[in-house]
């Protein structure tokens, strides 16, 4: 891998002692500008443990691209690059406003220009940052040609089509996705099993509830046993952007060792997220293979 960062959206933090009132300008005292969003950042981190990955998305057609070494870019002058702004005040508190820009027109026609790279792929990830439309179209694309799916559905919306169940080898979300996509409360072990079970139910092919801390919850169709996969201890300095670390790791994991057990995999990438969150920022946390014990590959 030779990209240091990738991008289809950029944000800007700004770190205030508190969040502004409508109409009022205050003086805040940190500010800087990162890359993302969800898919950039586990393409980055699939790449950084050593696997060639492509990432299919649309920016703005006058952003520099120097940061990107992503394939099937496409590029829109009837949007801007995806962004958000995020404010965060002194008790962690946030306010987040995000456009999303040349990321909804990512349409139907030029997903089919990226067909063959996703059909000689072993691993497709989908996210909700694209319309949940050409994200769909996108799994259906890698069924049909025998490659395994990911998905993760964030930021989750309440109606999600059924059919991404159907198409999910496996379907990939945290505690609060979970929670707005089974309409009950997930914040233990045991709840995040029992929407597992409920996900698993919709068609997916395995279920993981990441849970933060706590590591994650894994079901696979036909088994009932609780699995839960708990995460090291770490000293958490930002957990931001952990969990597209756990699931580039994931992605890895699939394409390099196709027979390892799911659980396995989980395990290994609590183990990679894990070290994401011992850092501040997103991709700027997320680590390299050469930071790794020789185990974990
Ligand atoms: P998200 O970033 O989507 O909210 P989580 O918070 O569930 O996702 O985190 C994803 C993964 O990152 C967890 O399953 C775990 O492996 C790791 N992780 C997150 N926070 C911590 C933490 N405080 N200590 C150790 N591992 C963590």
């Amino acid at each position: 891998a030779k990209c240091s960062a990738i991008l289809h959206t950029v944000f800007s933090l700004s770190k205030a002692p508190r969040l502004p009132k409508a109409g009022e300008t205050i003086h805040g005292h940190k500010f800087f500008i990162g890359f993302g969003g969800k898919g950039a950042n586990q393409c980055i981190q699939a790449a950084r443990l050593g696997v060639k990955t492509a990432m299919v998305c649309k920016v703005w057609n006058k952003q520099i691209l120097s940061f990107s070494v992503a394939e099937f870019v496409k590029q829109s002058s009837d949007a801007v690059t995806g962004a958000a702004s995020i404010t965060v005040d002194d008790a962690g508190e946030n306010a987040i406003v995000i456009v999303a820009g040349a990321n909804m027109l990512l349409g139907a026609e030029e997903l089919q220009e990226a067909l063959p790279a996703i059909s000689h792929t072993k691993v497709l990830v989908c996210q909700l940052e694209i319309s949940p439309q050409t994200s769909l179209q996108a799994m259906c694309m890698a069924r049909d040609n025998k490659v395994k799916t990911i998905f993760n559905p964030a930021p989750a919306i309440p109606d999600l089509d059924p059919d991404f169940y159907r198409v999910s080898d496996v379907f990939c979300c945290n505690e609060s996705e979970a929670e707005l996509l089974t309409g009950s409360s997930v914040a233990s072990v045991e709840e995040a099993h029992r929407a597992g079970q409920e996900l698993l139910k919709r068609g997916c092919g395995s279920v993981i509830v990441t849970l933060g801390p706590q590591g994650c919850v894994v079901l696979k169709g036909g088994e009932s046993t609780l699995k839960h996969v708990p995460a090291p201890e770490v000293t958490a300095v930002d957990t931001t952007g952990a969990g597209d670390s756990f699931i580039g790791a994931l992605a890895f994991y699939m394409a390099n060792h196709p027979h390892m057990p799911l659980e396995e995999m989980a395990r290994r990438a609590n183990l990679v997220a894990g070290v994401s969150v011992r850092e501040i920022g997103t991709q700027t946390s997320f680590p390299y293979r050469r930071d790794l014990p020789n185990e974990y590959f």
